[in-house]
């Protein structure tokens, strides 16, 4: 097998950094996020021995628990997809109306648009079914052990410090109190609330979440207050009723302009946000960390290109996802209000799907 050669006759330096110089026959991996996680799941089901190093003292996203959407109205269900990269994932729910706001307008969506999943690392969050996974496969996941660069074969640490282009700011609420339920979700596109970027008002199974994503920098007390401001919204008081707001949800991202050249980038394979591979229109950041993660870790086992696999699965779509996200960091409210009044004040999801397809951008 390739792996077997490259152990002990090394013809690609960035492949073999992290120690895979012939001592060592262990993979490592560094973060224990989605995209880490992923790697790991794969790697080890091929009999490989894959160690992952975890700064944090256990899993879970750094933004606090809080509830994230993965898409399902790409052409194919979203879990499906996820299993293609050898990921099996559980929702809490499935969410079956999807109402999108701008200041003017309303357009609800009828059908079954988002998988639902928590984070935060506690019992049934995504990172937990993703460690399960892993441990059960094989991989070993150390935990308190932060790693540089160039310690890793893999590097999934999650978006670099210098380089956050996405800022999450928000609370969770109670579900004691909540008008909110479980097959709901409800996004805010105003730029005086969410900068270039939404906020949502989600579900959760033990949590319910409110957060705006915003795009560019902005500072995460100046977002925060901007989502204070949405909790006096008519709509969204009407939803978080009688709640308490139990804590804060506080997240960073980013996506790079052109993941293809951060991937082909030395030193190690950078998957998930730590390569910018993340989707720049909307931050729906999960399947490209599994699919990254996934195709790293076939990378290594197959002995073909990183960047080569991505270019495969991914073909066009970062381009055009800059595109889309060049039309949003100029759109003004009126041009919210345009789309939304466009999309119609009711749809199914297929009527969605086929909108989106045709590049509002
Ligand atoms: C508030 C919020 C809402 C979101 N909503 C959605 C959504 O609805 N749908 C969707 O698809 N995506 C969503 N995303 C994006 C998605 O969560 C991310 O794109 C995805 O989790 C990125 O995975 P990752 O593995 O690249 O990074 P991370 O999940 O950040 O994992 C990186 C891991 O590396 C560890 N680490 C960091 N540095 C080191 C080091 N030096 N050594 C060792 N370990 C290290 C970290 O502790 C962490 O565990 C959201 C993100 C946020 C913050």
């Amino acid at each position: 097998m390739w792996l077997t050669e490259l152990r002990t006759t090394p013809c690609d330096d960035r492949i073999n950094f992290g120690g895979r110089d012939g001592a060592s026959t262990t993979i490592r991996i560094g973060g224990a996020g989605v995209a880490g996680l992923a790697a790991a799941i794969t790697l080890a089901r091929a009999g490989e021995e894959v160690e992952v190093l975890e700064m944090k003292a256990r899993v879970g996203s750094s933004a606090g628990p809080h509830t994230e959407g993965i898409r399902n109205y790409l052409g194919h269900d979203g879990l499906e997809e996820l299993a293609r990269f050898g990921v099996r994932v559980q929702p809490f729910s499935v969410a079956r109306r999807t109402v999108r706001r701008s200041p003017r307008f309303t357009s609800e969506i009828t059908g079954p648009s988002y998988h639902l999943v928590a984070r935060g690392g506690g019992p049934g969050t995504l990172e937990r079914q993703l460690l399960q996974q892993a441990l059960d496969a094989g991989a070993t996941v150390r935990f308190k052990a932060k790693v540089r660069p160039e310690e890793v074969s893999i590097l999934a640490t999650g978006a670099p410090r210098d380089q956050v282009n996405i800022v999450a700011a928000g609370y969770r609420f109670s579900r004691e109190g909540s008008n909110l339920t479980d097959e709901e979700i409800h996004a805010l596109f105003d730029n005086t609330i969410a900068p270039r970027g939404y906020l949502c008002v989600l579900p959760g199974p033990v949590w319910q979440s409110i957060y705006s994503c915003a795009w560019g920098s902005i500072e995460y007390n100046e977002l925060l207050r901007k989502v204070d401001a949405a909790l006096q919204l008519d709509w969204v008081r009407n939803l978080v009723g009688a709640a308490k707001l139990v804590g804060k949800i506080y997240g960073k991202g980013y996506y790079a302009d052109d993941p293809y050249s951060t991937a082909s980038q030395p030193g190690p394979l950078r998957v998930g946000e730590a390569g910018g591979i993340q989707d720049a229109v909307g931050g729906y950041g999960i399947q490209f960390a599994v699919a990254s993660g996934h195709l790293a870790a076939r990378s290594l086992l197959e002995g073909a290109p990183y960047v080569e696999l991505l270019r495969k699965e991914f073909g066009e779509a970062f381009e055009i996802s800059r595109r889309g996200r060049g039309w949003l960091d100029r759109a003004t409210n009126d041009d919210y209000d345009a789309f939304l009044k466009k999309l119609g004040p009711t749809g199914t999801l297929e009527d969605y799907s086929k909108w989106r397809e045709s590049r509002f951008f």
